[in-house]
């Protein structure tokens, strides 16, 4: 079984270790340089990014880890994970620093103002069985992907998304949330807008496995 590391500084770090789990790797929590020495890949869990990317720094994990992904570490980043994956933010509220890799520019909390959390479901590239269940949380999404990145997923057009809370008033412009890129790959760096980890369907992480094992 290949050994999956969970960078456990904050966000939904447990959810992740399920679902690798389910998917066939050994799923191990992260939270020190030392640790990344025995990895054959690592997710970067949804949450905060400008929080996680505080506590890289504090944990003295940024540069390792920024070295470690340079060098080839297979990457899957969720939500605030493809954040800290991209090489360019937009919609930062300061200059916000990331790990970088992945040759994108993401938006951050894109997905309008009123109803910024919603469910849907997005036909994947690289995942069979049809469309995967996808929560957006306050969720990115590319804005522009370089020539190097594979688009895997967008969103469905104008109507498919169903809010997250009943009778929750649509935002203004909602059909421009409709044909986002939400989820990219770049060699072996995977990123997700939306989390996979809570749905209870482990085809994503299953992905990344596959990219893994390559
Ligand atoms: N909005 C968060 C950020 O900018 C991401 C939200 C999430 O990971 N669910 O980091």
């Amino acid at each position: 079984k290949p050994v999956i590391g969970v960078l456990a500084l904050q966000g939904d770090v447990r959810e992740h270790v399920a679902a690798l789990e389910v998917a066939g790797a050994r799923a191990v929590t992260v939270r020190r340089p030392t640790e990344l020495a025995a990895l054959d890949g690592l997710v970067l869990p949804g949450g905060e990014s400008t929080t996680i990317d505080k506590l890289l720094r504090i944990f003295e994990l940024f540069d390792p880890l920024r070295a470690a992904i340079a060098a080839g570490l297979p990457v899957y980043g969720s939500c605030a994970g493809m954040i800290l994956l991209a090489d360019r933010v937009l919609g930062a509220t300061h200059d916000q620093q990331t790990l970088g890799g992945l040759d994108v520019t993401v938006r951050r909390n894109a997905f309008g103002r009123q109803v910024d959390s919603f469910e849907s479901s997005v036909e994947m590239t690289g995942v069979p069985g049809g469309p995967v269940p996808a929560a957006f949380i306050r969720a990115p999404w590319v804005e522009q992907a370089g020539p190097g990145v594979q688009v895997l997923a967008r969103t469905r057009h104008r109507g498919a998304s169903v809010p997250a809370a009943p009778g929750a008033v649509p935002a203004a412009g909602a059909g421009e949330d409709a044909g986002r890129i939400v989820a990219v790959r770049q060699g072996t760096l995977l990123a997700t807008s939306f989390h996979p980890e809570i749905t209870g369907d482990a085809r994503v992480h299953e992905l990344f496995v596959a990219i893994v094992k390559e």
